[in-house]
């Protein structure tokens, strides 16, 4: 099985702006359910995505991911604020 393919940077969805991956590959690659955490450049959020064994495989499946992360983020800042 090829290593899964992780971007090394996505769009924030907050801002825009890049954020940079802080998680190294691990020796074997990336694995189904491996977290890769990312920081925002500009808001200096942190987001966590899980590698997931998409068919593809593509940035398409994590873009999904990131969707799903950011309204578990929101939730959970909501609930913070009360
Ligand atoms: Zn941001």
């Amino acid at each position: 099985m090829p290593p899964m393919q992780v971007p090394d940077k996505i769009d924030c969805v907050d801002c825009g702006q890049v954020a940079h991956r802080l998680t190294y590959p691990p020796e074997e690659g990336w694995a189904p359910g491996d977290c890769v955490a990312y920081r925002c450049s500009g808001c200096n959020d942190r987001w966590d995505l899980v590698v997931e064994d998409g068919e593809h495989g593509s940035s398409c499946e994590l873009d999904s991911r990131f969707e799903e992360a950011r309204a578990v983020l929101e939730h959970r800042r909501r609930e913070r604020a009360g």
